[in-house]
């Protein structure tokens, strides 16, 4: 058996990517997740259909924003910058503050004032980035970000960046190189919309080079408080239970509709109410806990396989975009309570039915 040490994205997609001496490369060995079966939610949807998620929660940071950080910081590094900079619904602050670290470089993170989850904002003080939440909403906070980007020595590290997407789009290579073809239907949440259009780089790529030769249809999930490209108009005041994709006016808005369309996919919307369902299910039926963000994807998944939209052979890849440990206090809203019991075995074996 021949043992090759797994190196980060870069050096494992090298021939895909841009340009990078090795000395520049900043790497915590993200990417290389998961991708894992469907048994239990499969069985009670749909039996004709094959179910897979993509569980981008176990990158470094916990989300798979580490796989465009990886690229981003060490294009910064390698270009001299002494400084990142991004706004943040969190996990782009938790990741560009890790690979920041890692790097020796400083990090500033702008993120809305009380929207960002405890475990994401733990993640960036931890790492020592300078945090300012701003009285205003993600949106607000990446008009800021860009500006100073332009005018000062610091990168901007949000997928603005190009080299985000670019390190973002090696997931679908990942999945076609480990079930041998495409799926036929990629699902992703679209917040600012970077990822959508990464994954159908990626795919794209994949495709030019002949290592595949289709290609899958993109279908992306808003949240409906939350719904920009669904309702084709920006959300001044978005909101959704699913804070990383709490955005109003997506950056790259119109990628996102050229991979939709492009692809002959969709993007629609489904409600909180779904979202957390969807969420609960994961993790209590397949043992696999996301954010809430990360399970819009099972919950449109249901909404379309309601009417009727999958054909019998279709093969899904559900993209679970970060960890359920970021935001635990939602889990703790939407699961059964603990039992408070009197400290004697009877009192337990009581509970558990076999008294
Ligand atoms: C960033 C993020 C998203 C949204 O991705 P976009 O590229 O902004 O569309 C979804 N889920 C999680 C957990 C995220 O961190």
């Amino acid at each position: 058996m021949i043992l090759t040490k797994y190196g980060g994205v870069i050096r494992r997609y090298r021939e895909f990517l841009p340009e990078i001496d090795d000395k520049h490369i900043v790497t915590l060995l993200e990417g290389n997740t998961p991708l894992i079966k469907s048994i239990n939610i499969n069985k009670i949807i749909n039996r004709d259909i094959e179910i897979y998620f993509k569980y981008e929660g176990l990158n470094p940071t916990g989300s798979f924003k580490d796989r465009g950080m990886t690229m981003a910081v060490s294009k910064a590094v390698s270009s001299g910058s002494k400084a990142v900079i991004c706004a943040s619904t969190g996990n782009t602050s938790a990741s560009a503050s890790a690979y920041a670290a890692r790097a020796g470089i400083k990090s500033f993170v702008l993120i809305p004032e009380g929207k960002i989850s405890s475990g994401k904002l733990s993640q960036a003080l931890a790492h020592g980035a300078t945090v300012m939440q701003i009285r205003g909403n993600f949106d607000d906070a990446l008009v800021i970000t860009r500006e100073i980007a332009k005018d000062y020595e610091v990168t901007l590290v949000n997928s603005v960046n190009p080299y985000r997407l670019e390190g973002q789009k090696t997931a679908s290579f990942e999945i076609i190189d480990e079930l041998g073809a495409p799926p036929t239907h990629h699902i992703l949440p679209v917040g600012n919309a970077g990822n959508i259009t990464a994954y159908w780089e990626g795919y794209k790529e994949y495709f030019d080079a002949k290592k595949i030769d289709r290609l899958p249809k993109m279908l992306g999930f808003q949240a409906e408080g939350s719904a920009p490209i669904v309702l084709n108009h920006i959300v001044k005041e978005p909101h959704t239970v699913a804070t990383a994709i709490r955005i109003g006016n997506p950056a790259s808005w119109q990628k996102a509709v050229s991979a939709r369309d492009e692809s002959d996919g969709l993007i629609d919307s489904v409600s909180d109410e779904d979202i957390l369902k969807a969420y609960s299910m994961l993790a209590s039926m397949e043992g696999v806990f996301c954010e809430p963000a990360s399970a819009i994807t099972l919950a449109g998944l249901i909404k379309l396989n309601k009417r009727g939209f999958f054909k019998k052979g279709d093969v899904c890849v559900l993209t679970l975009t970060g960890h359920g440990l970021k935001d635990p206090g939602n889990a703790i809203k939407v699961s059964k309570e603990p039992v408070v019991v009197p400290c004697d075995k009877h009192s337990v074996l009581t509970v558990m039915g076999l008294a």
